[in-house]
């Protein structure tokens, strides 16, 4: 048995690749910065979405796909800020793929969009093992759960070039090291970024937001060099 359940895994991994692909094509045509923002459940994602978006509203537009196990309470969340969001429920489910992203995308307006934020299911691992056609991987952790999360899951750190360790506002009342946090994510990805940020208060939010904006003008700049192309709307 075990040696049928390795390639059939191997072949759903190929397929989603593929998938991912054509999704980042579409991405880069349209000129859309997209993020994959995964964690574990109650690490802050859709409070990160909520600020983020509260603060970069008017300066550029953001669409959301939600995914969730079941429900849409996060996409109707993310809804009362103005912007375009779609839920996915994977229906137990326990990670987006690209296929899902490919069907979303479809409910989507993306003529205009700069910033495509994918809210994954909340889990530190399988998730990190679907490309879902994003730019950046990008993962969230409480300081809630513990300075032993780089080292239990350490794939999910090596992958994200972001990490954001959230309320920070709470470490008083934890045992939390972010020392130890800090050195194990420096370890496991030498060139991510560590952003310490509380969503309940906003402390920390300068530094990710104008890397947000950075990667959103890098993109902008993609689009606008296309429509500039004379072969623009000749194919
Ligand atoms: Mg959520
Ligand atoms: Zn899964």
């Amino acid at each position: 048995m075990a040696e049928i359940k390795v390639p059939v895994v191997r072949n759903i991994l190929q397929a989603n690749e593929r998938l991912a692909s054509e999704n980042r094509r579409r991405f880069d045509k349209a000129g859309i910065f997209v993020v994959n923002l995964m964690s574990s459940p109650g690490a802050g994602k859709t409070s990160l979405l909520e600020r983020t978006i509260d603060a970069l509203a008017g300066r550029m537009n953001i669409a959301v796909i939600e995914g969730d196990l079941q429900s849409s309470y996060d996409a109707e969340r993310i809804q009362k800020k103005g912007v375009q969001a779609v839920q996915i429920n994977t229906d137990g489910g326990c990670h987006l793929d690209a296929n899902m992203i490919q069907i979303a995308l479809d409910s989507l307006d993306l003529a205009g969009v700069d910033l495509l934020i994918i809210e994954n299911v909340g889990n530190l691992v399988c998730p990190a093992e679907f490309n879902l056609g994003e730019h950046e991987k990008i993962m969230i952790l409480s300081v809630t759960e513990g300075d032993d999360k780089p080292i239990k899951y350490p794939l999910m750190f090596q992958i994200c070039s972001v990490l954001l360790v959230n309320k920070i506002d709470l470490l008083p009342y934890t045992d939390c090291d972010l020392g130890k946090i800090r050195q194990s994510a420096r370890q496991l990805n030498p060139a991510g970024k560590v952003f310490e940020i509380s969503c309940r208060t906003g402390e920390g939010f300068a530094p990710w937001l104008s890397w947000i904006e950075d990667k959103v003008s890098e993109h902008r700049k993609n689009r606008a060099g296309a429509a500039a192309s004379p072969h623009a709307g000749k194919h």
